[in-house]
């Protein structure tokens, strides 16, 4: 009898592909396993087993595989019934899941790029013949594809080889095409070692006897020392030591001490004893108690804690009762960012059993990671980490945790597959039979809904720890300040009298100003009014080129305005202000004082982002202005006072979800403020004080801004009582486009009739010279998800039917919001 398989490639095709293979490799087989195989005219790809089986392709003969590549499966078949349900769900190939979830030196290919493995160190003499011909290749060209190792071989099957190099870290694949992680590198510091016996540092505190705050310094450094074999951070000796950042720096320019940095997420874990996991509150234990006792009816709980409550620790605990059962831990954070912050809190208490892991780190890091939840080793029990950790190879998962759950970064957008970690967790621990904890101090209008309706369990917690009070936060009217003469540029007298306060007190400042995506949205200077579009409850955007204000999603369309709506005046503004002009301001009206800026542009070099925030920790900076990335649940410890300069253009974002995030960012930025022992102060500047969602912030009412948002979700039918699915068309050729477009819209008119928006222009409607059109179906509550997505499969293959409009790209994105 012939044998064939199934596998799933690496690219975008909709179906498996069948491979013949001979009846000593049907024993072998197994699914998860790697083999690979010839595809097209000359292509190599690295494929996976997804059955095995004795049906004969019709469409096409089955070619032979080349070669297998592994011993035993590297994907379970948990993975393979999860990889289905995301393609499914999320509308793409088995394909596109592969390659999101594998490790690149996992999938080896004609693309593929191998270059030296400049950190590994190996012997040459561990090398085979064939190996060493590669490596030695490798010495003259900087780097190599599959096919020139293929001519240096003298053979086709060379993915064995190249997988051996991997292992034995000769060399390296495909690293350049990502961007590199950019670690969080922190400042320590240490005596030179001139001063390690017992003489120098005699003599070095002699020498500092005239210097009596130095001379403190080098003490607390010795004390600490000789605490913990841990190395010392700069900002520990300078709280310990009562001491300025000045002094130490004096220390360091007289070569007495030495910094250096370390990455704070790769530490080697040192194998100290662990630290006791902390007691937790009376409110904490409330409301651990109160999880636990949900998870007796439900499999998803929510936990809304407000910031500064304390949830690490609760999760902590949790987690330690997971792994008294010996099973793993899935821990998701929606920024690589914070991963930094969290991994050491985690090590300290749990050592070893924590592991890193997202996309920016190297493959070779990545496959480790891995190998660990795979063969279920007790060194990546704990796995935090970004989106792509939710496609590990777990096997034993025992709970899954999403921190900040109403994070928007959490959907990817692109490439396929658009899948929402958050979502895609909880079907993960649906596969598990596991349970999985939501939290966030702002939840998202959907997870709470989800509590409304009883299919999450909801828990609060809704004091800080150690009872902090929450910030306070003041409206300030712009508008009114404008009147009145009392606006130095984008500074009211009130922030201007705030920040003075602070700054001289030796608090930090943070200001807040939205970066403006490019969405260009049009708003009064006199009264911050923006034009809104009558269907779609959203901003109007300007369109430059036709003087047309539109609305993206519906389509609807007027002239420019002359004059605002509202009050009249001609002051219209397309454009906003940004960082650098905030910064600008700050450093003319405090000329003393250090300022530093934190957006796009200043985090863009090596290490930028973690350099400011390392700065910030350690008080080298006083007033740091910036825009989104610095809400993300940072935890500094100096910061009193808050300003975010100006609210209005958050609210007005042309998005259905403008109102809740403008609300989730501004409680967040707000919990940065004064997180320790003082009550912290937030200033919000705005034309329109008396706006809800502001009112709402003020007062801390989240469930208010629920309901209200609710309110206008059922009116405007968005999510989460409507679904969404978004359909993107792309081409080179605007006319094209635009025919593509409205043939798709039509189609998709017929059968779901008004619940079809568009085609419209985004506001950036030309994307490296590619035109692009949207198109908007919207899901009522009664109608099923499944039938509606096979309704849309069908009319998207029609489309590709017609040989015009091959050439155009459609992309589909499930739940785009
Ligand atoms: P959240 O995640 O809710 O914003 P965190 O878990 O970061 O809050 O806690 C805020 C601060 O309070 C942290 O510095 C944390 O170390 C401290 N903290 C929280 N719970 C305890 C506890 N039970 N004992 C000691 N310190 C705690
Ligand atoms: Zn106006
Ligand atoms: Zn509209």
């Amino acid at each position: 009898m012939l044998h064939y398989i199934d596998v799933i490639l690496p690219i975008p095709i909709p179906k498996l592909f069948t491979y013949s293979i001979t009846e000593a490799e049907v024993g072998f087989l197994k699914p998860g396993m790697r083999v690979s195989v010839p595809f097209g005219k000359a292509k190599i790809y690295t494929a996976l087993v997804f059955n095995v089986h004795t049906n004969e392709p019709h469409a096409y003969e089955a070619k032979e595989i080349h070669q297998i590549l592994d011993d035993k499966p590297v994907i379970t078949q948990t993975q393979l019934e999860y990889w289905q349900w995301i393609a499914e769900y999320y509308m793409c190939n088995l394909g596109d899941v592969m390659r999101a979830a594998l490790p690149s030196a996992f999938i080896l290919e004609s693309e593929t790029i191998i270059t030296i493995d400049r950190e590994g160190s190996f012997k040459e003499s561990d090398l085979k013949d064939e190996e060493f011909l590669i490596f030695e290749a490798l010495q003259h060209e900087s780097s190599l594809k599959i096919h020139d190792i293929m001519s240096i071989l003298d053979k086709k099957n060379v993915l064995p080889v190249i997988k051996s190099l991997l292992e034995k870290k000769v060399i390296s694949v495909d690293e350049e095409i990502f961007e590199k992680y950019k670690p969080k590198l922190v400042r320590y510091v240490k005596l030179q070692s001139r001063f390690s016996t017992n003489q120098g540092l005699q003599d070095l505190l002699e020498e500092l006897s005239r210097a009596p705050k130095q001379r403190e310094v080098i003490m607390t450094l010795f004390s600490l020392s000789a605490q913990t074999k841990k190395p010392i951070k700069v900002s520990e000796l300078t709280e310990k030591s009562n001491t300025s950042s000045a002094i130490i720096k004096s220390l360091l320019d007289k070569n007495v001490l030495e910094e250096y940095y370390i990455q704070t997420d790769r530490i080697e874990y040192l194998g100290e004893e662990n630290n006791p996991i902390k007691q937790l509150s009376e409110a904490q234990n409330i409301a651990f108690h109160e999880i636990k006792s949900s998870f007796e009816t439900h499999n998803i709980t929510l936990l809304h804690g407000v910031t500064s409550s304390g949830k690490t620790e609760i999760y902590v605990k949790l987690i330690e009762e997971v792994l008294a059962q010996n099973k793993q831990v899935l821990y998701l954070l929606p920024e690589i960012a914070l991963t930094t912050q969290l991994v050491n809190r985690l090590q300290d208490y749990f050592g070893e059993k924590v592991a890193v892991y997202h996309s920016k780190y190297s493959s070779q890091e990545r496959v480790e990671v891995w190998n660990q939840v795979l063969n279920k080793s007790t060194k990546a029990q704990i796995v935090l980490g970004a989106r792509s950790s939710v496609l590990l190879p777990f096997r034993d998962l025992g709970l899954v945790i999403v921190d900040e759950e109403h994070e928007s970064s959490y959907k990817q957008f692109d490439p396929a597959p658009r899948y929402h970690a958050r979502d895609s967790a909880i079907v993960l621990g649906h596969l598990f039979n596991c349970k999985t904890l939501l939290g966030s101090a702002t939840p998202s209008v959907e997870s709470f809904y989800n509590t409304k309706i009883k299919k999450y369990a909801l828990v609060e917690l809704n004091t800080r720890y150690n009872n902090v009070l929450m910030p306070d936060i003041e409206l300030v009217d712009i508008k009114d300040k404008q009147k009145r003469k009392r606006m130095t540029g984008h500074f009211s007298d009130r922030l201007i009298d705030e920040m003075t306060e602070t700054l001289k007190a030796g608090h930090q400042v943070i200001l807040f100003q939205n970066r403006r995506g490019f969405s260009p949205i049009v708003e009064c200077r006199t009264c911050g009014v923006s034009p809104q579009c009558p269907n779609c409850d959203v901003s109007l955007t300007y369109h430059q080129y036709k003087d047309q204000l539109r609305c993206h999603y519906c389509g609807y369309h007027a002239v420019m305005i002359k004059a605002c709506e509202a009050c009249g005046s001609l002051d219209l503004d397309n454009k906003g202000f940004g960082t650098q002009q905030v910064e600008e301001e700050v450093k003319e009206l405090f000329p003393d004082y250090k300022v530093a800026r934190m957006d796009m542009d200043t985090t863009r070099g090596k290490y930028g982002y973690e350099k400011l925030i390392t700065a910030l920790e350690q008080q080298e900076i006083d007033v740091l202005v910036g825009t989104q990335m610095l809400t993300k649940g940072l935890d500094f410890r100096h910061v009193k006072l808050v300003g975010i300069m100006n609210a209005d253009n958050m609210l007005n974002f042309p998005d259905f979800r403008a109102h809740e995030r403008s609300f989730q960012l501004m409680v967040q930025v707000s919990g940065r403020a004064g997180r320790t022992e003082e009550r912290g102060k937030v200033l919000i500047q705005t034309y329109n004080p008396y706006h809800k969602i502001l009112q709402q912030v003020a007062s801390n009412s989240y469930l208010e801004m629920y309901e209200e948002q609710m309110d206008e979700r059922r009116n405007f039918k968005y999510p989460p009582i409507y679904r969404l699915i978004k359909i993107t068309l792309k081409h080179r050729n605007y006319n094209k486009v635009n025919v593509a477009a409205d043939w798709y819209a039509k189609s998709l008119r017929l059968v779901f009739k008004s619940h079809v928006l568009g085609p419209e222009f985004p506001p950036v409607s030309r994307i490296r010279n590619q035109f692009i059109k949207h198109i908007i179906v919207k899901i009522p509550p009664k109608q099923s998800v499944s039938k509606t997505k096979e309704a849309m499969i069908k009319i998207n293959n029609s489309f590709f039917a017609v040989k015009d409009f091959r050439a155009v790209r459609v992309i589909l994105n499930v739940d785009n919001y």
